[in-house]
Parts: structure tokens; C-alpha cells; sequence
């Protein structure tokens, strides 16, 4: 048998049903924030889920959880899938779940088809992807990474003043598991996550796998424009430096930039603040955000230069500035990982198509590590961060089955 033929969608499911009453929300979505007791209510779920099929498990300073299968070489470096069990506060029950639990059925699968791989294949869940209750997101992957520091991430408080070490270490009496001494990460050979897609296209497209070819680059702006605020009544239009009117312009201009005719660069407005604030005065001040995203690096430059050009020449009166508040790379996946989602998609006669990630995962920082790629399913309409996100046993399973083939293949290497 093949760890394919061994993937059981019912077992999947039924996994994804009793993860989704840890924080289960009436609506029918999840509130397991990073940290909470429902957090490690569910890490000790799948803690014990690991205990019964003989896997052993184990965690890192900053809380990452691993469950590993050993593989015939003792030696060689361990391949690893995984995702999030932690949500938004009114979030659903498959976004990062869904990696962690089909990563874990893969191990399951391999199990009990009596696959031997020649690496340990690891399962795990990334501490603080989602970053709603301590910031940044993606922080477990990131610290292992090295790409943020541990000390720096210990010392990050919630709204409430809870400092993340303390929630940490609460959490970690809730839910024990042997510790990893030292700086977290270690090497790897290989990393793959399977993701609900989180956006329409598979659905649109009727596909059900989708071969992740990287995760586009993000930057965030903070425009402001400055004028002078008079009288709503008595000023003339001529006299009027009214910097509401110039960050009109400028969004306006940049609107018109950023539409391009394949529909792939994402730019949006979503904050706008403008002072006085008074009904009856010529707003002297206002602040803007912006926020770019597409794949290419080059893509951003290029309308970063144009956001420029066009706060130069359209402020006036008025006087603007931008500030660049992140600049977060793209990811371009490894090829041969994408060749091999790909392959195993076509050999199971799954349907499916390349496509860029729009939101940002855990492998955006473990691609840096090592060979690394992605799985998406399609979720109904599209839904995610959302109590209504939904997706089918069936197209959960099949990702599975790509998952599983893919592992087995990278862990025999
Ligand atoms: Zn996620």
C-alpha cells in the first residue's frame, strides 16, 4: 500500500471536527488564540493523538511543537510539514489546522502503509502564526528561521500587558512536552505546508490542488499630506491648502497606477485619518495608509517609484511625505519541490494549477532553511479569517494524498 492509498478522509475529518471545539465559537468558527488555554488545549490533543501511534514529540524555546517519525537513517536530516493550530479571534476551523492535521495524518498514513523513509519525517505546529494577540505573525517559524530573535519575541506584549514569555510558559505547564534545549531551529532537508487557499481561484477554476509557486511580497506606506486648516465658510477656493484634497488626488492617481490589466497586484487604502476632524474647517492634516502586495520584487519597486513620483506632483499646495512602515520580500519556492507537488497531483489525477499565494504563511521563513513549497485546497467562496470557512473532506484528503507522496519522496532523498 502507499501512504497515498492510506490517507483516510474520515479520520481526517473527524480530527479537524474535534480540534474545532477547542475554542469553538457558536457560529461554528474557532477563537484558539496563540497562547490561550484553548491553544493548549489543542496541542495537547494532538500531543496524545502522537503518543498513541508511537511518534515522539517535542517542543523549542519559543513553543513550536514537533511530533516526529523516525526513518531508517539515524543520521540523516528530517523533511518537515506542518502549519498553525493558533486563529483569529472569530476565525474558522481549517486555516492553519488543516496543515498541522493533514501533516499529521500523513505520518499516520505512511504508519500504517508500513512505509519506511530513509529521514524522519516531522509534523509541526508553528507557535503564533496568526499574530492577532501578540505581533508579529508567523512568529514560531520566524524565530526558528532566525529570522527575528528569541529574547526580542519573549519580551512581546498582548493588548492586555501579557508578556508572550509568561503566556509561554503557562501554556507549556498546560501542555507539556519534552524541550529542546537551545537556540530553536535545526536543519532541514525539506519543508512542505498544506494550507486552505484562502482566496476564490481553485473554486473559480474547479481545480483541487493548488501547486504553490511562492508567496508574494507585501509593503506597507503611511502617507501624510499637510496644508493649513481654515474657515469652511469664508475661504476661497484659491486660498485653501486643504490636505484632505491632496491625499484625494494622490489615492485617486495611485488607484489609477496600480490597475493592471492582470489583475495581480493588490493595492489598498484602509485607513484614513484627517485632522481637525471638524465639519466646518479645511482639514490641515491627513494620514493614509497603503498596502501593496504582489509576487515580484520588481513589481513593488516599480510602484513604489510611481507612489513617489505622484505625492511629488500632486500634493501641491499642499506638502506630503511618505514612510515605508514594512517591506516583507516575496518568496519564490524551491522548483524542484514545485515540480514535485505538481507530479504527485497529476499521478493521483488531481486537478490542479500553479498559483502564487496571496496571504503569508510559516514557509515564507522556512523557505529560507531549506528546499521548500506549499499545498492549497480550495474553501468554499473563498472565506477565510472568518467563522464561515468551510471546505470539503474530500478536497481536504486529496491534498493529504499529494502531501503524503510528496514527504515520501523528499524523505527517501
Ligand atoms: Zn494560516
Amino acid at each position: 500500500m502507499s501512504g497515498a492509498n492510506a490517507i483516510r478522509e474520515e479520520r481526517l475529518w473527524q480530527r479537524h471536527i474535534d480540534m474545532a471545539r477547542l475554542g469553538g465559537t457558536p457560529k461554528g468558527g474557532v477563537n484558539r488564540q496563540a497562547l490561550s488555554a484553548e491553544d493548549a488545549a489543542a496541542r495537547n490533543l494532538l500531543a496524545a493523538w502522537a503518543r498513541a501511534r508511537g511518534f515522539s514529540i517535542f517542543t523549542d524555546a519559543i513553543g513550536n511543537l514537533f511530533v516526529r517519525r523516525e526513518g531508517s537513517d539515524a543520521k540523516a536530516l528530517p523533511v518537515m510539514s506542518g502549519s498553525h493550530m493558533d486563529s483569529q479571534p472569530t476565525g474558522g476551523r481549517f486555516d492553519g489546522m488543516y496543515g498541522v492535521l493533514a501533516a499529521f495524518e500523513a505520518l499516520e498514513a505512511l504508519e500504517d502503509a508500513g512505509v519506511t523513509t530513509k529521514r524522519p519525517v516531522v509534523a509541526v505546529a508553528w507557535t503564533n502564526e496568526e499574530g492577532s494577540r501578540f505581533q508579529p505573525g508567523a512568529m514560531g517559524s520566524a524565530v526558528f528561521a532566525g529570522h527575528n530573535r528569541l529574547d526580542e519575541m519573549l519580551a512581546v506584549k498582548d493588548w492586555d500587558g501579557v508578556v508572550l514569555k509568561d503566556a509561554l510558559a503557562t501554556t507549556l505547564k498546560a501542555a507539556p512536552a519534552p524541550l529542546r534545549e537551545g537556540k530553536p531551529g535545526f536543519a532541514l532537508d525539506g519543508y512542505v505546508e498544506a494550507h486552505i487557499e484562502q482566496g476564490p481561484r481553485l473554486e473559480n477554476e474547479r481545480k483541487t490542488i493548488g501547486v504553490v509557486t511562492g508567496i508574494q511580497g507585501s509593503r506597507r506606506y503611511i502617507v501624510t499630506t499637510e496644508g493649513e486648516e481654515a474657515h469652511a465658510g469664508t475661504t476661497p477656493r484659491a486660498a485653501r491648502k486643504d490636505a484632505f484634497a491632496a491625499a484625494m488626488r494622490i489615492a485617486a492617481a495611485m488607484y489609477e497606477a496600480t490597475n493592471d490589466e492582470g489583475d495581480t497586484l493588490r493595492f489598498t487604502i484602509g485607513r484614513v485619518d484627517v485632522q481637525p476632524g471638524s465639519p466646518n474647517t479645511v482639514p490641515g492634516k491627513t494620514s493614509f495608509t497603503i498596502d501593496m502586495r504582489h509576487p515580484s520584487n520588481d513589481v513593488l519597486e516599480a510602484h513604489e517609484k510611481t507612489l513617489h513620483e505622484i505625492v511629488a506632483s500632486r500634493a501641491a499646495p499642499c506638502s506630503a511625505g511618505i514612510e515605508r512602515v514594512t517591506n516583507v520580500a516575496p518568496t519564490d519556492f524551491d522548483p524542484r519541490v514545485i515540480d514535485l507537488v505538481r507530479t504527485k497531483a497529476n499521478d493521483l489525477k488531481l486537478s490542479n494549477m500553479d498559483m502564487p499565494s496571496g496571504a503569508g504563511h510559516d514557509a515564507m521563513h522556512i523557505a529560507r532553511l531549506c528546499p521548500s513549497g506549499m499545498i492549497f485546497v480550495p474553501c468554499e467562496r473563498g472565506v477565510s479569517h472568518n467563522e464561515a470557512e468551510n471546505a470539503t473532506p474530500s478536497d481536504l484528503a486529496a491534498g493529504a494524498r499529494v502531501l503524503v507522496e510528496v514527504l515520501e519522496a523528499l524523505a527517501n532523498r
